[in-house]
């Protein structure tokens, strides 16, 4: 029997002829009529249109996440998320006062350096009030923006405020809204993580602040987050839980910093 394209090649159709002939066998995989290109027998659709068909899928993926990632930023940005300080912060106005924080710093710098969304690395900077955890976390952000990679950074009793915020009818925004922002953006800092008010009710009950924030960090394994806190193991395993805690703590590199208040040094030095 002659294949179509034979037939209308026979008829003087020369346009037609290198159209390849159809074999009465079907694709494994998609069932389709495999065409016969050069004596073999190859699915059109399976080593054509399937890549692009797929890449297509791909391409507006990427498209609507990076609208999901934009969107948080803007939720985000109606207020100020970063105090006045903060904003200023920078590595290179991080002035390191012993080994700890100039450790630190590098460590964070090149985290900056080697960002990459295929490689999330969760950081826990801790260590007491003043010693420059934030400003670092801050300056991380700045320069990740600067390579377009959003990121957001909030504290964590702010953060809690926000969603508590969202429950008036009059709110612009859902808690919903915020959750799905926090769980879409490239990076997340978690900002004075412990800070919150985690105290049981009256009746021993888990306060609703506990179960949010277990949330927010449960949606954000296997990505970028950078928590600080103030807290020892210890203090943060009882303020989350030890299943939270363990949750949370997965895959975290932490780094400690010590020394003294960097603020009060600051003030003292002006
Ligand atoms: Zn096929």
């Amino acid at each position: 029997m002659l294949s179509l394209a034979e037939t209308l090649s026979m008829k003087g159709t020369t346009s037609i002829r290198n159209l390849p002939q159809t074999s009465d066998k079907r694709c494994n995989e998609c069932s389709r009529y495999l065409l016969i290109i050069n004596n073999q027998e190859q699915c059109g659709y399976c080593s054509l249109i399937k890549k692009e068909d797929e890449q297509i899928g791909i391409e507006a993926r990427e498209a609507l996440e990076r609208k999901e990632r934009m969107k948080a930023l803007r939720i985000f940005n109606k207020e100020s998320i970063i105090n006045d300080r903060l904003k200023q912060a920078t590595f290179e106005n991080y002035e390191p006062n012993n080994e700890s924080q100039e450790k630190a710093k590098a460590i964070v710098k090149r985290y900056v350096e080697n960002f990459s969304t295929d490689n999330p690395v969760p950081l826990m900077l801790r260590g007491d009030y003043g010693l420059g955890k934030s400003h670092l976390a801050a300056a991380a952000v700045k320069e990740l923006a600067e390579k377009n990679i959003t990121s957001i950074f909030i504290s964590v009793p702010k953060l809690l405020t926000k969603i508590k915020s969202t429950w008036d009818k009059q709110s612009e925004t859902t808690e919903e809204e915020i959750l799905s922002a926090l769980e879409a953006v490239d990076c997340l800092v978690l900002d004075d993580l412990g800070a919150e008010q985690t105290k049981r009710d009256p009746n021993g009950n888990i306060p609703w602040s506990v179960t949010k924030l277990f949330e927010i960090i449960d949606a954000r394994i296997g990505k970028h987050t950078i928590f600080t806190t103030n807290l020892d193991n210890q203090e943060l395993q009882e303020h989350l839980g030890p299943r939270n805690y363990s949750r949370a703590m997965e895959g975290v590199h932490p780094i400690k910093l010590t020394g003294e208040d960097y603020r009060l040094r600051k003030f003292k030095e002006a």
